[in-house]
């Protein structure tokens, strides 16, 4: 056995353990990897628009060197976009390679599965997306990468000076098991996966969506939240729902809106009824969180550290400052399967450079899936803004759901779920409003539910066209 004192360095430290360290605190393990992440990515944030390109293009040629190796699908599509692991990689060649289709993957299916990925990225796993077409697709992701997700998403806390230390309220799509079902939902002693490995976080509480309003209300007055974090369409029924009964919740500082577009009317709505403001992100299954909102306005910074994200026009051109297009986005670190320029199915408004000082790329807003724009018959396309407040007060009754299906370039149906039936001059003071807000005097048929369900993902779409 050696005696000798220890004089190795420091990489030879044979330190296995952190107990009795409190301060500085001593990690090792996920929370190291964690936080060194996290490190770099609070730099990162800083960093130059070219600098995060050209950081992005290194880490891509990664990326495609890999794909050329173990996955004849894009070996095809790279080599006929004239690139080679040995050529550098220019914008031109990048633009070249073909866009990825939701059909594309489910086409191919487990051939997109690489056979040269790397062991040292770590274990796999699966997931399923059912998307609101309802066409599912199976991702398969590495472990590497969803350290990068999860270590991108606590930007969220940073910077929006979240206290950790409150109580989380999450009311969103969970169906189990176990379910998260009313009355109780379900409690945690953390906020989110990535948050347990690094800080003493106060307790979370989840309950499904599906969970009917009134249950909601009473289960969020239980458990008084600091903050909370649902859909923007449950957040307005939660808001007129507080409203009508005359009811608060005197703890809450922030609202997080996930999944579905948040409105400005909604946003409003929180700040005026609930004197809070919401913070918006934009996540997609298949990929993690790609943008987050900036601490100092309500646009969003594309996560760039984690995609490449581009919005394309209609022939394929990156879209300028105030152009909307599709969103295509490329994950950088999943070399399990590789997502190379992935069609989401997204639209969003390219925004100019944020005045924060950040050099993440801006979107202006997020607009939804080409499913939810209004066609019209002079071939405009456009996504409308159906304000359920006009619609209410149109009616002179309170409307608790609105959905508005597109039939045809003449016809609209306009689903109402109302406290009390309509009368017929009610009726057509809404039908008047709806077609204001359409910019065409449509056709409108009216019909009246009970409720309006959402998705199967939880999502739930104000306008839906079926051209
Ligand atoms: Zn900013």
């Amino acid at each position: 056995m050696n005696k000798r004192p220890f004089q190795g360095g420091l990489d030879q430290l044979p330190i296995s353990s952190s107990e009795h360290i409190h301060l500085p605190a001593l990690t090792g393990g996920v929370a190291s990897m964690l936080l060194a992440l996290k490190y770099q990515a609070d730099d990162s944030q800083w960093w130059t628009g070219d600098r995060l390109r050209s950081m992005q293009y290194s880490q891509l040629r990664e990326l495609l060197n890999s794909a050329w190796q173990g996955v004849p699908f894009y070996r095809d599509r790279l080599q006929k976009a004239g690139y080679h692991p040995r050529r550098k990689l220019t914008g031109k060649i990048w633009r070249r390679i073909p866009i990825l289709r939701r059909a594309d993957l489910q086409r191919e299916g487990s051939r997109l599965a690489n056979k040269a990925y790397p062991r040292s990225h770590g274990r796999l796993t699966s997931s399923q997306s059912s998307g609101s077409t309802g066409m599912p697709v199976r991702i398969t992701a590495s472990e590497l990468s969803q350290y990068v997700t999860s270590a991108l998403s606590l930007r969220v806390h940073d910077w929006h000076r979240q206290d950790l230390t409150g109580r989380l309220a999450i009311i969103r799509y969970l169906p189990g098991p176990p379910p998260a079902a009313p009355p109780d939902g379900l409690r945690s002693e953390f906020w989110s996966e990535a948050t347990r490995y690094l800080y003493r976080t106060g307790p979370s509480f989840s309950l499904d969506v599906s969970t009917p309003i009134e249950a909601q209300a009473a289960w969020l007055l239980r458990v008084d939240p600091h903050y909370l974090l649902t859909y923007p369409n449950n957040l307005r029924a939660l808001i007129n729902y507080f409203q009508a009964q005359g009811l608060t919740l005197p703890a809450l500082r922030q609202v997080q809106a996930i999944s579905e577009t948040l409105s400005p009317e909604v946003r409003a709505l929180c700040r005026n009824q609930w004197g809070v403001s919401v913070v918006d992100g934009y996540s997609a299954q298949e990929t993690g969180l790609l943008a987050l909102q900036c601490p100092d306005h309500d646009h969003l910074h594309v996560q760039s550290e984690a995609a490449l994200l581009e919005v394309l026009d209609g022939s394929g051109r990156p879209c300028k400052i105030g152009e909307s297009g599709r969103v295509v986005v490329t994950t950088l670190h999943n070399f399990a399967m590789p997502l190379i320029r992935y069609e989401i199915g997204d639209y969003a408004e390219v925004g100019e450079q944020c005045d924060c000082g950040r050099g993440l790329p801006v979107l202006k807003r997020v607009l939804g899936r080409s499913r939810n724009m209004l066609r019209l018959a002079d071939g405009r396309r456009l996504w409308p803004r159906l304000g359920i407040i006009q619609f209410s007060g149109a009616a002179g009754v309170p409307i608790r759901q609105a959905q508005v299906i597109q039939r045809s370039l003449e016809q609209v149906e306009l689903r109402l779920v109302s406290e009390a039936p309509l009368d017929a001059a009610q009726e057509s003071a809404v039908v008047e409003v709806l077609r204001t807000a359409l910019g065409y005097p449509f056709e409108v048929e009216v019909r009246y539910l009970e409720s309006i369900p959402r998705s199967k993902s939880g999502k739930y779409e104000d306008f839906v066209s079926e051209i």
